[in-house]
């Protein structure tokens, strides 16, 4: 499923900074992820009024070996359960327009989620369903997102703060509906505790460039880490190959209750039948590594498979 003569790019694409209620500067935040050995970061703090509906200008803190793309954590309209919607756009104009979102409760007359989101996609951006766990999200509202392209699965902040890190239940029973959606794993670091360097992307793209990296997020050409390696995933009618740093678990999953693992040492090029799989029109993966840390593929839809 991967190119294997590109690069891939390490990046967190879910962060605050002091421009909305994260506790760092942008440049501190920008600097500790290059120092941690990021090769992209993008800044996303909360569109808010409270906040001066914020977009970070983080042009600046590019250099040769790093960069970052514009984006925003946007919030409009409310979900079944009241709360306000969090939708993650990165790759947005620095112009974005503000739509009517005053503070963290929704007001009448607002722009709806779905709106504000296709609106996102419009401008170019990169979207994705933020944490559902910790929203309290509902299968109607995942599903209202018609423009998003991604689930964010993971979220270590979520993880750290309140234990409620999980969006697979609901990337995979929208998956089931045929909704053609990959997934992403962030930090969402406020650095207000130990939120940071805990889930990431790895991109693989020509260049460490925000339109590249920008391009293969949206065409899926990626995985969600937080440290295995997927090296290349390939399969024929009846087996899928997963090639990974050493793990001590593969695991594959599809529709319903399908799925299948395999257990070993230092696995690095792991053999699953997809028998299990003929009745699910997708299929993903997860590696898990002996220190318990675990790397995400996007679904493989059947048809290709
Ligand atoms: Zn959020
Ligand atoms: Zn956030």
């Amino acid at each position: 499923m991967f190119d294997t003569a590109l690069p891939f790019w390490r990046g967190n694409l879910h962060t605050h900074s002091t421009l909305s209620d994260g506790c760092l500067e942008p440049a501190e935040v920008c600097r500790r992820y290059k120092a941690e050995g990021y090769d992209f970061l993008a800044l996303t703090d909360h569109f808010i009024g409270l906040f001066n509906y914020p977009i970070a200008d983080t042009v600046d803190f590019r250099d040769d070996s790093f960069t970052t793309i514009l984006g925003a954590e946007l919030h409009s309209g409310p979900m079944e359960n009241g709360e306000l919607w969090h939708i993650l756009a990165v790759g947005l104009p620095a112009d974005f327009a503000p739509g009517d979102a005053p503070h963290f409760r929704p007001v009448e007359g607002m722009e709806s989620g779905p709106e504000i989101a296709a609106r996102a996609v419009e401008a170019g951006a990169f979207v994705a369903i933020a944490h559902p766990q910790w929203s309290g999200m509902t299968m109607n509202d995942a599903r209202s997102i018609e423009a998003a392209h991604a689930v964010e699965t993971y979220n270590h902040g979520c993880a750290m703060g309140c234990d409620r890190a999980d969006g697979f239940h609901t990337l995979d029973l929208l998956l089931s509906e045929g909704k053609r959606l990959n997934l992403i794993a962030t930090d969402d670091a406020h650095f207000t505790e130990p939120d940071h360097f805990g889930g990431w992307v790895m991109v693989g793209a020509e260049a460490n460039t925000p339109e590249a990296l920008l391009d293969a997020l949206k065409s899926g050409h990626y995985y969600s880490s937080q440290g295995p390696e997927l090296r290349q995933i390939s399969w024929d009618g009846k087996t899928i190959t997963v090639e990974s740093s050493a793990v001590a678990s593969v695991i594959v999953q599809g529709h319903g209750i399908a799925a299948v693992a395999k257990h070993g040492t230092s696995l690095t090029k792991t053999e699953v039948p997809l028998s299990r799989f003929n009745g699910s029109p997708w299929i993903r993966v997860s590696v898990i590594d002996a220190a318990g840390k675990r790397a995400w593929s996007n679904p493989i839809w059947r048809e290709t498979a």
